[in-house]
């Protein structure tokens, strides 16, 4: 299939914050409050249409159409899962694609979205990491993820879990986070948004400064010298340094903190591993969501046993680190954690 290049004519208004549409507004010599209904338009009607904007003058949006779209890219393909997780394929803005994640539970719906094509990081366990890195998504390309969701309206919950490292494209995900937030904006909580980190240094102390969302840290192993194994970010980033940077923060209030932990047979889940857990958390106001592992292709790794889980869950939460065993959902599509990976650069994803 032919890489799916877009042309580009027009600027997007999607993605803009208040201040660039501003800007927008005095360029195209409009009066400066066509900014706030601009936003009004874009993030609370989500319109996909300049021309649907019926409270600018027509001359007014005759004018914008001229250089800008708001820029709105449906999803390209989706797959549904056995129990109703449906995974769509999303085009960006530099002509790849990337996986988002819609889960229904109930009277819960999240989104999990994807921050960069591929990823750096190179998790051993994750196919994502297996893709590589092919780029960084725009703050467009990740807000039109929930934009264009078929479902947004259901949406109560965001996590930034997708394909990609977060804080290692920090700009484009604050400028998304900020606009979600926003008055102006999606005027979400940010207590409705979670922001995942395998504990890139800059980035993460950049998040903790300007957001107030929460924080999953991908941990996986308590150990850094195992923890490298399987996790090579580990090399540069420690996650002995990204403890002692979480200590400096105040988790006692709204802001919740946790720590994503994959459950390997024989390599993370033994007694030495729960109570170096134990001595590393529990001084943190946190939580631990246990994982069960989702196999790939050609790995080395087993998943834990059920019991072993359970095992590790009360281990944890016997000794003041409150521990839950995450459902794992959307396995049949390749759509659960671990599992993402647009191998549609290549023309093999199954357009539906
Ligand atoms: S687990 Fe996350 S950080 Fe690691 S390779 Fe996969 S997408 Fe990247």
């Amino acid at each position: 299939m032919e890489k799916m290049k877009k042309e580009k004519t027009k600027t997007a208004l999607l993605g803009m914050t208040l201040e660039e549409l501003r800007q927008v507004a005095e360029q195209m010599e409009m009066p400066a409050f066509t900014a706030k209904q601009m936003a009004r338009w874009l993030y609370v009607s989500r319109v996909n249409d300049i021309g649907a904007m019926s409270n600018l003058s027509q001359k007014h949006r005759l004018a914008l159409q001229e250089s800008y779209e708001v820029g709105g890219m449906a999803p390209v393909g989706n797959q549904q899962s056995v129990d109703g997780t449906v995974k769509y394929l999303f085009p960006t803005e530099s002509g790849h694609c990337v996986e988002s994640v819609f889960i229904p539970e109930g009277e819960r719906a999240t989104l999990c979205v994807s921050t960069q094509v591929g990823c750096r990081m190179g998790c051993r366990f994750c196919m994502t990491g297996r893709q590589g890195f092919q780029g960084n998504l725009t703050a467009k390309d990740i807000l039109n993820q929930i934009f264009m969701l078929p479902e947004r309206e259901r949406l109560t919950n965001v996590v930034f879990m997708g394909q990609g490292e977060p804080m290692d494209n920090v700009d484009a995900v604050l400028k998304a986070t900020d606009i979600l937030t926003a008055d102006y904006g999606f005027a979400w909580s940010p207590r409705r948004i979670t922001v995942s980190s395998v504990g890139v240094r800059k980035g993460l102390a950049r998040f903790l400064q300007e957001s107030e969302c929460h924080l999953a840290i991908s941990l996986h192993n308590p150990f850094a010298e195992e923890r490298r194994e399987i996790m090579p970010a580990e090399n540069a980033f420690s996650i002995d340094e990204c403890l002692a940077l979480l200590h400096t923060q105040d988790w006692s209030h709204q802001r919740r903190l946790s720590f994503e932990y994959i459950v390997f047979a024989g390599l993370n889940d033994s007694q030495r591993h729960a109570r170096e857990l134990v001595r590393e958390l529990s001084q943190l106001h946190c939580r631990v969501n246990l994982i069960r592992f989702h196999t790939i292709p050609d790995t080395p790794f087993r998943g834990a046993s059920e019991e072993r889980m359970i095992w590790l869950r009360d281990y944890l939460t016997r000794h003041g680190v409150t521990t839950t065993i995450r459902a794992s959902r959307g396995e049949d599509i390749m759509a659960a954690c671990g599992l993402l990976n647009t191998a549609v650069a290549n023309g093999e994803y199954p357009l539906q």
